[in-house]
């Protein structure tokens, strides 16, 4: 399993994208799948920039795994999960379950001003300058200190520019990443 980490608008769901896609894996973004919900609690909750409960994304992240695993795909990257601590501890445990670890955790660092300004031209339904902010907030307080978790765990982290176009930033991401994972 490969983890995507980044702010908002640091192009995680562009990249988790473009490298299942070229790999042959499985993408899963929490995010993505949570803002297909009917649920207008859940609806509301996305648009107010806050984290949904670890229940519900429990459930839909392990609902996407299990699909992963039913299909053969021979690799997943995880674009948004975990964000807190408690979502870290949590997906050790089920990752211990099912026979699966961490290969590498990749963490995409955009400039505060570039987000926003990218943020601008992307206008989803929950892009106001309130829930940018909010968002920016939680990552910062809780999804950021996830990181020293797995750093703790041994995990390798890497940290790469995100700046740059999609493809640049794919192509960084590739040769520094993906490549010296693979051959190692
Ligand atoms: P994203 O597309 O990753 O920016 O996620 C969009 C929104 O989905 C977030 O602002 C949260 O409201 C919700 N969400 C996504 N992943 C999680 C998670 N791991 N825990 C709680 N809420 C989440």
């Amino acid at each position: 399993m490969i983890l995507l980490f980044g702010p908002t608008g640091a192009g995680k769901s562009m990249q988790g994208q473009m490298l299942a896609v070229r790999q042959g894996w499985k993408w899963l973004s929490t995010g993505e799948m949570l803002r297909q919900s009917q649920d207008e609690a859940v609806i509301r909750t996305l648009q107010a920039g806050e984290l949904v409960s670890d229940d519900l994304t429990y459930r839909v992240f392990e609902e996407a795994v299990q699909d992963a695993r039913e299909r053969h795909y021979s690799n997943i990257i995880v674009d948004g999960f975990p964000r807190t601590k408690e979502q870290a501890a949590w997906l050790d445990d089920y990752l211990v379950q099912i026979g699966e670890k961490i290969d590498v955790v990749i963490v995409l660092e955009v400039p505060e001003a570039e987000i926003m300004a990218r943020l601008e031209k992307r206008g989803r339904m929950e892009d106001t300058p309130e829930t940018i902010a909010k968002r920016m907030t939680i990552y910062r307080q809780k999804m950021y200190p996830v990181l020293g978790i797995f750093a703790e765990a041994g995990v390798k982290i890497v940290h790469l520019d995100g700046t740059g176009t999609a493809g640049e930033v794919h192509d960084k991401i590739y040769d520094e990443v993906i490549q010296s994972w693979q051959n190692s």
